[in-house]
């Protein structure tokens, strides 16, 4: 993780409303982005990452609330004043133009002699992976050559934030795997702060410092892929970011550091007080991660807490097979990978099993 918190803040937003007519499309949006950070803006299709995106952008206008960039606020000053340059998802180049003419397009008013400037553009095909591609024909390039076309262009500007909306959407699955680690490298060498906005929980995860998890113009939780990942902070991001198994729990005591809970199934216990955010008005869960628990075979015994089940259903996938396991008025689900239990037989369903789980790696939603 190269993300440390100590880097200055290159966005702020504070308490950041937008209006379209009478919809409420971003409601209260507060938090900071840090100078060379990858960040993403991660929600479902409608939740408001595009709109944020935009109004960083300038190309919307906010009802109330503060944009600061760079120091600066934002209030009326225009896009193309702002230090800021937006990647868009249907890469909007040239075709008619060679792969030149397209990266060299935000130069043309640039004072620069011809020389510099064709050097420049040599430079920001270079880092984009596509030096000596300057005389092609763009509408000759594969879509992922387009999508560094459209970077290079971005990048020559030097911009001190670029913003990427769905940048990848396009492009099939290799090429967007592919893709992924290329935006990765690009942005440490670079070093500037890239904002991303995607729906795709994966690409976030893989990507970003931190995340900005959107529902319904809010922000849920911004935090880096791990603690969303180890502590989501509502029912909601938990199910949004991977899966996760929830079980019904009464709140027995509570101290300063500690909650105790008896969760259905898996009886007592204990939970620090950061595996429990004190959020009122859900009925209280406890939240497990399937990938946490593990089947318990012959006279293994567990590390920590263990309990009895039957299985339900099973799913085999090849290198993993998925449980659901039915621990007395609850069912979880159980993915094991085939490395964690070489030479081990799949399971049928009936069959008894003990369940075996970590305290720690639970999370209270309440
Ligand atoms: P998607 O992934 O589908 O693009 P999103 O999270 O980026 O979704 P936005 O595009 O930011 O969502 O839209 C947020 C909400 O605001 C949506 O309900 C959308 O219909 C609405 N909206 C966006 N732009 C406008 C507009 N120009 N006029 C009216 N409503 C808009």
């Amino acid at each position: 993780m190269t993300y440390s918190d100590d880097r200055a803040t290159m966005i702020e937003f504070k308490d950041v409303h937008k209006y379209y007519g009478d919809y409420h499309a971003l409601r209260g949006i507060n938090g900071t982005i840090k100078a060379g950070e990858f960040f993403s803006l991660l929600g479902p299709s409608g939740c408001g990452k595009t709109t944020l995106l935009r109004t960083i952008a300038g190309f919307e206008d906010i009802s109330s609330g503060v944009i600061m960039i760079d120091g600066k606020d934002m209030a009326g000053v225009a896009a193309n004043a702002r230090p800021t340059n937006m990647v868009f998802q249907s890469y909007a180049i040239f075709p008619h133009m060679s792969v030149a003419e397209n990266v060299g397009f935000g130069l043309r008013k640039d004072p620069r002699s011809k020389e510099e400037k064709a050097r420049a553009v040599a430079e920001a095909l270079e880092m984009v992976g596509l030096k000596g591609y300057g005389n092609r024909a763009a509408h000759a390039l594969s879509g992922g050559q387009r999508q560094r076309v459209a970077l290079a262009r971005a990048l020559i500007l030097k911009p001190k934030v670029l913003l990427l909306d769905e940048p990848l959407s396009a492009l099939d699955k290799k090429m967007r795997e592919h893709m992924q680690v290329e935006l990765i490298k690009l942005q440490r060498q670079v070093g500037i702060t890239f904002i991303l906005v995607t729906h795709d929980q994966e690409e976030a995860l893989v990507m970003s410092d931190r995340i900005a998890v959107m529902f319904e113009g809010e922000i849920a939780q911004l935090a880096d892929p791990e603690t969303l990942y180890r502590r989501p902070a509502t029912k909601k991001v938990a199910d949004f970011i991977g899966t996760m198994n929830f079980v019904p729990a009464t709140i027995l005591s509570e101290t300063g550091n500690a909650v105790e809970v008896d969760a259905k199934g898996l009886g007592r216990v204990m939970l620090d007080i950061d595996q429990a955010p004190a959020k009122a008005g859900e009925s209280p869960v406890v939240g497990l991660r399937p990938e946490t628990l593990t089947l318990l075979y012959d006279d293994q015994k567990a590390p920590e807490r263990e309990t009895d089940g039957v299985i339900d259903e099973v799913i085999y996938f090849g290198d993993m097979t998925y449980y659901d396991v039915y621990l007395g008025g609850t069912d979880v689900e159980v993915r094991l990978s085939m490395r964690n239990v070489p030479g081990r037989p799949v399971l049928d369903v009936g069959e008894k099993v003990r369940v075996a789980w970590s305290p720690s790696a639970l999370v209270l939603f309440r």
